[in-house]
């Protein structure tokens, strides 16, 4: 199974590191023909308007057809890019999740916190709920989430992981945790588009 991961900017290497520890035969993707040669797509975090100037229209287009073909996993700004409606700026998206995502959300005494959230029992985890750390950093907020969409993890009252269809979105950063159980729930997604 090769899964790429975007590594225009911000935080690739640590999911490339995950994935790799999973056993998974991982690509550095650069080029939009690397898509190509892929099973599934990692957004890393980073700063979700400098993806949308790196990727330019075409960049984006290949992407968004990438997208509604094979599994992807956004994390913080790569949950940003594949959602519906962005606020906090506006900006556009993916579309591949249908939910309203607010940047920036927790405010600035609270930018980053490590904090103790719950996997939920789900199409993706099949153990029941069990408590997950999870590690935000100028973390968006999900304030909308479509009929369609499954939430996969929960802090609080927050959903911060979900699914649609192939695609999963993560507001917090499980790639910085020493906990692999959310790289599992995606290797499980793509498993899943395979069969
Ligand atoms: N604040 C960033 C954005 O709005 C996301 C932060 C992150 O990915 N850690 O795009």
């Amino acid at each position: 199974m090769k899964i790429g991961v975007l590594a225009l900017q911000g935080d690739f290497d640590a999911h490339r590191r995950r994935l790799d520890e999973l056993g998974t035969e991982v690509v550095l993707v650069k080029k939009p023909e690397q898509l190509d040669e892929i099973e599934g797509l990692v957004i890393p975090g980073g700063e979700s308007g400098t993806f949308l100037k790196l990727l330019g229209d075409t960049g984006f287009e290949k992407l968004k057809q990438f997208v509604r073909l094979k599994p992807t996993f956004g994390t913080c700004a790569g949950a940003i890019l594949l959602a519906s409606e962005i606020e906090n700026p506006q900006q556009k998206g993916l579309g591949a999740i249908d939910m309203r995502i607010r940047r920036n959300a927790y405010g600035r005494q609270i930018n980053s916190s490590i904090r103790e959230g719950k996997l939920l029992e789900s199409s993706l985890h099949d153990k029941a709920t069990l408590p997950l750390e999870m590690v935000f950093i100028r973390a968006p907020k999900i304030e909308r989430l479509g009929a369609n969409v499954e939430v996969i993890a929960t802090e609080g009252a927050d959903p911060v992981a979900v699914r649609q269809g192939k695609t999963m979105a993560a507001t917090f950063h499980p790639e910085l945790s020493e906990d692999p159980r959310v790289h599992q729930a995606f290797l499980r997604l793509v498993r899943n588009g395979k069969e």
